[in-house]
Parts: C-alpha cells; sequence; structure tokens
C-alpha cells in the first residue's frame, strides 16, 4: 500500500489498512527529525510504522533559521 494511503486510513482515521479495526499508537521517534509513529492493530496483528510529517522540534527550529 502507498504510504500516502496508509497515512491517510491510519494516522486521520486511525483505522487498520488490513481488516478496519481501531488501531493504536505504540510508539512515536522523533530523533531523526521526522514525526514517525509506531501503530499496531490488536484485531490481526497488523502493525507498521508511518511517517506523518517533520517533527515538531524541527518545524519550530527551522522557523527560527528563516
Ligand atoms: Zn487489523
Amino acid at each position: 500500500m502507498d504510504p500516502e494511503k496508509l497515512y491517510d486510513i491510519v494516522y486521520l482515521q486511525g483505522l487498520c489498512p488490513q481488516c478496519g479495526g481501531p488501531v493504536k499508537e505504540l510508539d512515536k521517534d522523533t530523533s531523526s527529525g521526522r514525526d514517525i509513529r509506531l501503530y499496531h492493530c490488536g484485531k490481526c496483528e497488523w502493525s507498521d510504522s508511518i511517517d506523518v510529517g517533520i517533527a515538531l522540534w524541527k518545524a519550530l527550529s527551522s522557523e527560527k533559521d528563516s
């Protein structure tokens, strides 16, 4: 599945792309400057990390630079 679709279904709608069940956010990693979140579905055991955009701290610091 393409990342944009995953972003929409999982991040915006909070649904599992495989079974349509609710997903849970397990982890969040912004150390790379991107906001990467790990999602997991308890129903079908689907799990993936989704890049949801630039991390907040990165967005704020680049705003300061310009
Ligand atoms: Zn599922």
